[in-house]
């Protein structure tokens, strides 16, 4: 059992649906694929909500038109007749839903977390009933899915978090029967269902996220994440062109370099694959002829494989003069951080001057002015110092037993001096794969260069000569279209 899924570039056109398409029918049965929104679709969404919030119905009016004219143009490439006008139908039905949930935002004068997801959503849900029709005008029996009724979570909307066991319930009855009659399951990425039904969502770039949790629910024997980079490369190509494919990462890398900001898996894709023991596969629809990634249990080996750097961050920084106030302090400033919902990133103490710092996400904290002032009142009872810096970014390098070698640490730290940039934190813990350091914000892309440099320019191994016989298939067959 397969579950596929594609990112919104790779459904973006029609073109690259029908490539999708392609690659879908070339999968083995019992096979299910998650589909994002068309690329751009969830912002246009988001943009029609505010434009509906403030009141300006003409702007909202032209979005959603934009929107509705991405999903006609692909609808208008399904040559099956009957599939085409079934399609524009349900189009007609979604986009209305839209229009209704967007006059009641326009009446509420806001836009609330649940409203957004109900909005969001119609780009998914959108996508699916196109893929599952234009499979159908191929004579290829298949089904949309809303995965509203499949992945089932909590009510903190924006943001859910799954419930894994109602998640299995709800595939067995929806999913695995349509399996069984042998249809192309296409469900959404991205949204899931209250406890109460209304829809919520995952989060941005939630959709990888979607492929997992179903592919645990079903038992999946693979998961492969559909995407526009040949694989998880060395760094983020558009900071480092040079960047190269990883052909093997382990689940507990992968993990890691979500965590830090690597964009091609969102952070939480691959924790219900460990439970089950589950590869992932990460492949271009831009290049299927590649081999990609495989992120599994094991390393490969020990080295760094990729570098990555996280912005939009703040470092607070709590200095604690009396050893025994320090976990009290802790515990303070951790309870602050989880009840303002705040995401911390990453957190440390050293015992010179009993400082701790905890890099955490600037967006969700709040900035740093209103952070220090609540962190002030709740630490009224230690006597702790409070400093909060926001030009700050995170830079990973991440690789399976870098923490147990001392002299990678001191390499990094080496390659930074000499290009003079400064380092305002560091951990390496022997419990991770990751060395992690804290530069200057406006230092950050000359960080990872060098750092990439430093690590993977001189390993000498590339993947890209490895093509596996299943690759060289989907290439050919996405080749005659
Ligand atoms: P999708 O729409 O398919 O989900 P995303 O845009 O969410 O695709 O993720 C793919 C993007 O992730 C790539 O285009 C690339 O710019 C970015 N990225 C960041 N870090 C990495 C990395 N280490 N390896 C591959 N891609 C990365
Ligand atoms: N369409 C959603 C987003 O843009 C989910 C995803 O792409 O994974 O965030
Ligand atoms: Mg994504």
């Amino acid at each position: 059992m397969i579950v596929l899924k594609f990112g919104g570039t790779s459904v973006g056109t029609l073109e690259k649906v029908r490539d999708a398409a392609t690659i879908i029918t070339q999968q083995p049965f019992p096979r299910a694929a998650v589909v994002s929104a068309a690329s751009g679709v969830t912002n246009l969404l988001l943009e029609a909500a505010s434009h509906a919030a403030a009141g300006d119905i003409e702007a909202r009016g032209k979005v959603v038109d934009l929107i509705d004219g991405k999903h006609r143009a692909i609808a208008a490439g399904i040559t099956n007749e009957s599939e085409r006008s079934g399609a524009d139908a349900v189009l007609d039905q979604l986009h209305a839903g839209l229009r209704d949930a967007l006059e009641t935002v326009g009446d509420q004068g806001s836009v609330t977390n649940e409203s957004s997801d109900r909005i969001v959503a119609t780009g998914e849900k959108c996508m699916s009933v196109l893929m599952a029709a234009l499979l159908r005008s191929r004579g290829v029996s298949a089904a949309h899915v809303f995965a509203d009724t499949v992945i089932g979570t909590d009510d903190r909307f924006g943001s859910a978090r799954p419930d894994r066991e109602r998640t299995r319930t709800q595939a067995e009855s929806v999913v695995l029967p349509l399996l069984a009659e042998g249809k192309t399951v296409i469900m959404t990425g991205f949204i899931g269902g209250a406890p109460d039904g209304r829809t919520t969502t995952l989060g941005r770039g939630g959709s990888d996220y979607s492929a997992t949790l179903l592919g645990a629910a079903i038992d999946a024997t693979e998961v492969q994440i559909w995407t526009d980079v040949p694989g998880v490369l060395s760094a983020d190509p558009r900071q480092v062109p040079e960047a190269r494919v990883v052909p093997v990462i382990s689940y507990e890398e992968a993990q890691e370099l979500a965590h830090f900001g690597a964009k091609v898996l969102h952070p939480r894709t691959i924790r219900p694959a460990v439970a089950r023991n589950i590869p992932v596969r990460i492949l271009s629809t831009f290049a299927p002829f590649e081999p990609g990634t495989v992120v599994q249990r094991r390393a490969s080996d020990q080295r760094i494989k990729a570098v990555t750097t996280m912005k939009g961050l703040m470092m607070l920084s709590v200095d604690v003069p009396e050893l025994e106030d320090l976990s009290g302090a802790a515990a303070t400033v951790f309870q602050q951080l989880h009840v303002g919902r705040v995401e911390v990133v990453h957190a440390a103490q050293a015992s010179s001057r009993r400082r701790m710092t905890y890099l955490v996400d600037g967006a969700s904290a709040g900035g740093c002015a209103a952070t220090t002032a609540n962190l002030d009142i709740a630490l009224v009872d230690f006597e702790a110092e409070v400093s909060c810096n926001d030009d700050v970014a995170l830079v990973a390098a991440v690789g399976q037993g870098s923490a147990d070698q001392p002299e990678t640490l001191g390499k990094m730290m080496d390659v930074l001096r000499r290009a003079s940039i400064p380092v305002l934190g560091s951990s390496q813990q022997t419990s991770n794969v990751a060395l992690v350091v804290v530069v200057p914000a406006s230092r950050a892309q000359q960080a990872v260069e060098v750092v990439h440099e430093a690590f993977i320019g001189s390993q000498a191994a590339s993947a890209r000569g490895r093509r596996s016989r299943r690759t060289r298939m989907i290439a050919e067959s996405v080749q005659v279209g």
